[in-house]
């Protein structure tokens, strides 16, 4: 056999990670209604059409697309359940959140399936990449209780590669110096965007395999495929041509914040406390999103069901809260009727725009900007380190339990305050967890 020389001798220069829900749906349901583990699960049944099936039902030949009429003829016994993309979504974020544990750069490319750059962690966790990545997915697996696979390369497009090597539960780890002996065995189909067009046109040219098309040179495959089969054949060698984007969406028109509340009530403080906090949290979001707001609506729903909101423009956008408490104090004032029973606040954030950093107005004191700006970042910083909110407004005492909410009802259920790591009071409460092993 030829020896094949190696695409390159560097094994890290950096370390992308790809992480896939195997038969994400059909997982999701079996982590949530345990008794369906090992069987044959399939969903889509509103649809009459196989969304997700479970590799039980996978391994008696059940394929995605095909009617719910065909399932049950190849298997009379599957269990069919229709599709609860709630759930799945809930279960995705939870996945995503515990990439994010380890490292900000990830990037979410559908509901199942993600980035994560690991480049330079392994001096901060003490260990290799792989390692890394193995209590990433480990961690996935254990806490949310659905199989994941998990591919780990140079590059987005050989990470997914990778990722999809072996499967389910697989983990595959290709450092640069085995490149090659990882494309040996890849068909070049299978490569993320070689459709079967292309495939049928390389394989005339004598390209059948991943190390094939990496072998010709850049002009030959330019030449036939054009500027994407460039950029592929850079990814497939190992040299980033497609960068993670962190942020799966980043584009917003408003951040709106509510939060309702019972008993309704008529105490302006509370009111004022449970405004705050909204707005606290949709500040948080805003600057995540690396944004800034100018306008800004208040509202109030009262016991009946009325809404009355009022609406007003700081001088320009800010990302920071403490530069908008005074005028959405105002607005609050200006709506707030002391005999009136209220039952939730809210707080909507638009005309955003893109945070550059700080510019002076005029007659405006740029050292406390700066402080303000510098506030802003050490509350997300602290905040992301010990959960939302661990640093708040003072006006938000109000809410801690123990102090007089209505008719001292302020207590914090059970639930709320058992959180596993990684968890916060909203997020448990909209998810169904099941598996919580005690
Ligand atoms: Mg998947």
């Amino acid at each position: 056999m030829p020896r094949i020389s190696p695409i390159t001798i560097y094994t890290w220069p950096r370390a992308v990670l790809h992480i896939d829900g195997d038969a994400f749906f059909a997982s999701c349901e079996q982590a949530i209604h345990p008794e369906l583990k090992g069987k044959p699960v399939i969903t889509g049944k509103e649809r009459n059409i196989v969304a997700s099936m479970s590799y039980e039902a996978k391994a008696l030949g059940i394929r995605r697309a095909i009617s719910i009429w065909e399932a049950k003829k190849i298997c009379p016994n599957v269990v069919i359940v229709p599709s609860d993309y709630e759930t799945y979504s809930l279960i995705s974020k939870r996945m995503f959140s515990v990439m994010r544990r380890f490292t900000p750069t990830v990037e979410e490319s559908s509901i199942d399936e993600g980035y994560a750059d690991l480049t330079g962690l392994r001096r901060l966790y003490r260990t290799s990449y792989s390692e890394i990545a193995k209590q990433i997915k480990h961690q996935i697996e254990t806490e949310l209780d659905i199989p994941v696979s998990a591919g780990l390369s140079l590059t987005k497009t050989l990470a997914k590669l990778a990722s999809k090597y072996r499967k389910p539960r697989g983990f595959t780890s290709v450092p640069g110096d085995v490149i090659h002996h990882f494309l040996k065995e890849i068909p070049i189909c299978e490569v993320c965007g070689i459709g079967p067009n292309t495939t049928a046109l390389l394989k005339k040219k004598g390209v059948f395999w991943a190390l094939d098309y990496v072998q010709k040179n850049e002009s030959w495959v330019k030449q036939y495929l054009g500027k994407i089969g460039g950029e592929l054949w850079n990814e497939l060698r190992g040299e980033p041509i497609y960068p993670l984007v962190p942020e799966a969406k980043t584009t917003y028109d408003s951040i709106s914040k509510t939060k309702t509340f019972s008993p309704p009530t008529h105490h302006y403080e509370h009111l004022k406390a449970r405004l705050y906090r909204n707005v606290e949290s949709a500040f948080i979001k805003l600057r995540r999103y690396r944004l800034s707001a100018k306008r800004f609506t208040v509202y109030l729903r009262e016991q009946d069901f009325k809404d009355y909101g009022i609406q007003s423009d700081l001088n320009r956008a800010t990302p920071s809260p403490q530069e908008a408490f005074p005028l959405i104090e105002t607005m609050l004032q200006e709506l707030y009727r002391p005999n009136v029973l209220y039952r939730q606040t809210g707080i909507v954030l638009s005309r955003l725009q893109e945070d550059r950093g700080l510019q002076f107005e005029l007659f405006e004191d740029p050292v406390r900007m700066v402080s303000l700006h510098r506030l802003a970042r050490s509350i997300d910083e602290i905040n992301a380190r010990y959960g939302k909110h661990t640093v708040h407004s003072g006006m938000e005492l109000y809410l801690k339990p123990g102090t007089i909410g209505e008719n001292g009802r302020n207590t914090i259920p059970l639930r709320k305050t058992t959180l596993l790591y990684g968890e916060t009071a909203r997020q448990r409460l909209s998810f169904p967890m099941v598996q919580i092993k005690v």
